[in-house]
């Protein structure tokens, strides 16, 4: 990955390559923000450009007027380069939280086995992805990853063999907070003292579920949001209709991986048809209509479990957003085109006295699905609590 394959972020960028190219490069940092600002993809970059040996180092000053990239770069052709772009390189090794349905107990289960994954989603990505997808690429359910004391063992076995390449070991620990507490120690003491030529990139998404020895240790490289105009040239670039760029640029507030879902879930069915539930849902109950209202949580119920999980989040977002319009906060409302019409329409019924309470049945009954409850009971209940709620007055 080069600094280039990134989008926006420019600043943060030329301030990475700027340490490389004066020669101050610290042994461990941790690069902190959201995963859809880029983290990870600035991270991998960083460390290709500092491993390349005909990199482009950057320009002093931006010079009036022009649009210059002024941040070095790694040239991406040099068989360095190369191997780290396909995260293949000998002497780079990555650890993150990982797990295994049905594991036996006792098996050991280290970021290795999972590397060919790594590969894939980095590649499919461009490393903007999350917790969530990481979980889905590892088919994870019902498990979560976490980063074992066996790990940290492993990463110091590996650290102490000599570089194969001649240039700096680096290890990636994506999302460091999914440690336990004996793998932090073991890191912690690998950070205290600096080994020679190597590098510890922490990329973390949550740095104050850390231990604050460990954020001690190592240099902070904050992240902030990708810049609007970034996004919506990144968008440009792949033919998104302009109005829908704009919109996604905006309320993504710097996240790419929003910004994506905002982008796709305009032309998704399943969104359309969890609106048309909603504005159903809310017509029925302003009118205290009892027995559509129990049609409609027969309509609900006979959906998959899964998408009924995601048309609550949906119900989630529709509400709260209403409310935002109640409030006077329209532009940092979560919609756009039909929904944001409806929404409009409807704020004067989301208000404070309901709106938690609203968004609390929603997430109760998500609660129960989850728990396995009968789909009918729970969107009976549902549709007649709800509708308590928003019932004319
Ligand atoms: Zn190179």
């Amino acid at each position: 990955m080069r600094f280039s394959d990134i989008i926006g972020q420019d600043d943060v960028k030329r301030r990475l390559a700027r340490t490389v190219d004066e020669g101050r490069v610290s042994h461990a940092q941790m690069f902190t923000g959201a995963a859809g600002s880029g983290t990870l993809s600035l991270a991998l970059a960083y460390i290709q450009y500092l491993n390349c040996p005909n990199r482009t180092p950057g320009i002093p000053q931006k010079s009036e007027g022009t649009s210059e990239i002024t941040y070095g770069d790694s040239c991406g052709v040099c068989p360095s380069c190369q191997k780290i772009a396909a995260l293949q390189h000998p002497d780079l090794h990555f650890v993150m939280p990982v797990n295994k349905e049905g594991k036996k107990s006792g098996e050991a289960i280290t970021s290795d086995l999972f590397l060919p994954q790594w590969r894939k989603l980095t590649a499919e990505t461009g490393g903007y992805f999350d917790e969530a997808m990481w979980y889905g690429a590892l088919d994870l359910e019902k498990l979560q990853g976490l980063i074992s004391k066996k790990e940290a063992d492993e990463v110091i076995r590996k650290l102490s063999f000599k570089s194969f390449e001649g240039g700096f070991k680096a290890v990636v620990i994506w999302l460091p907070e999914k440690m336990n507490g004996e793998a932090a120690n073991t890191l912690l003491k690998i950070l205290e003292e600096p080994w020679e030529r190597t590098l510890f990139v922490l990329v973390s998404a949550q740095p104050r579920m850390l231990l604050p020895t460990i954020i001690s240790r190592v240099q902070e490289v904050a992240v902030p949001g990708i810049d609007p105009e970034a996004i919506e040239t990144y968008f440009a670039a792949r033919k998104v209709d302009p109005a829908k760029a704009r919109l996604a640029a905006r309320l993504s507030r710097g996240d790419m991986l929003q910004a994506q879902k905002i982008v796709n879930d305009e032309n998704s069915d399943e969104t359309g048809e969890d609106f048309e539930l909603f504005v159903e849902l809310m017509r029925l109950s302003y009118n205290d209509k009892h027995l559509e209202l129990l049609k409609w949580a027969e309509r609900a119920a006979a959906l998959g479990r899964e998408r009924q999980k995601r048309m609550l989040e949906n119900f989630v977002r529709l509400t709260r957003s209403s409310f935002m319009i109640n409030a006077g906060l329209e532009d940092i409302a979560y919609l756009w085109g039909a929904e944001m019409e409806f929404c409009r329409k409807f704020s004067p019924f989301i208000a404070n006295h309901n709106v938690e309470n609203i968004v609390a049945e929603i997430e109760s009954a998500g609660g129960q699905l989850r728990r396995n409850g009968s789909a009918a009971i729970v969107f009976t209940h549902f549709a007649l609590a709800v509708s308590k709620q928003i019932i004319k007055r």
